[in-house]
């Protein structure tokens, strides 16, 4: 929820505002609200993390983080249930389960998540994309509105979409590896359809940490279908960001996550696991 602010500041510190919004590009409601939360130690640009996209590769599942622990980080988001259990899309505080019978529902707080990341979401910028004809289309399309490659950022497109293709991940039983339990996904295609894309684009150097790249989940608009974006054409989308500054990590102490095998590189897995493919070249 969203509250508006009035006050009257001094001549100074409206030119400096002014300047602000102008070299950078940001609102002048955003630059005030980043002050504001400075000031008072409110987290903003954060992003909470339950776990790692390493562990997630090798088959840790088991559900460590409740839905309701969850929230009270971010209310926007994706991620996946205790075993693998579906893929999960939270949107403006409320989280649904999009699982691998095609059904999606609003998971209860006391639901676990093995990896989520979350963050409270607010539009620094909004574009207008152009048409796209595919994934690598929407990838491009971001990339040119991206200020920086090394900052992370939240993704959000509201709009119809002419076609999407999302998968969701079926239950698996913890210690299969991601690219196993993953290959007999279901997916499920859908056209004409409205909704909103909901997710992140990581940095590559976080890549054992989390997915990098572009990671959109998609909820439409009737709450009835979702997934993990694996392919979409649409025109006419409005993409909001929100650049994210800071990074929380939430380390699992389960036996499974403690006993787990988490050297080396889990990013050639993730590319087949969460594209389907081998990453374009970044
Ligand atoms: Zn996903």
């Amino acid at each position: 929820m969203q509250r508006e602010l009035h006050c009257r500041v001094s001549e100074t510190l409206w030119s400096a505002l002014d300047e602000r919004a102008r070299s950078t590009g940001e609102s002048v409601s955003h630059i005030v609200e980043r002050a504001l939360a400075d000031e008072l130690e409110v987290d903003h640009h954060s992003i909470f993390q339950v776990s790692t996209s390493g562990a997630v590769v090798k088959g840790v599942y088991t559900g460590c983080v409740s839905v309701g622990d969850l929230r009270r980080h971010g209310d926007f988001g994706v991620g996946t249930f205790d075993g693998l259990d579906g893929e999960m899309i939270m949107l403006d505080g409320r989280c649904f389960q999009a699982r691998a019978d095609g059904t999606v529902s609003e998971a209860p707080d006391d639901a676990l998540t093995p990896f989520a990341v979350v963050t409270g979401f607010h539009a620094d910028q909004q574009f207008d994309l152009p048409p796209v004809g595919g994934w690598a289309d929407l990838c491009e399309a971001i990339d040119g509105l991206r200020r920086s490659e090394n900052v992370f950022v939240g993704i959000r497109t509201e709009g119809r979409v002419e076609r999407i293709t999302v998968r969701a991940a079926c239950r698996s039983v913890a210690g299969v590896d991601l690219v196993t339990a993953t290959s007999t996904q279901a997916e499920f295609t859908l056209e004409a359809v409205a909704g909103t894309l909901v997710g992140f684009w990581t940095p590559s150097y976080a890549r054992a940490i989390t997915v990098a790249g572009y990671h959109l989940h998609f909820i439409s608009e009737d709450r009835r279908f979702g997934g993990h974006v694996l392919d979409i054409a649409a025109r006419g989308l409005v993409l909001s960001v929100h650049q994210e500054t800071d990074v929380h990590l939430a380390i699992p102490e389960t036996a499974e996550f403690l006993a787990a095998d988490l050297r080396g590189d889990p990013g050639p897995a993730l590319d087949v696991a969460e594209h389907g493919r081998p990453a374009r070249q970044r």
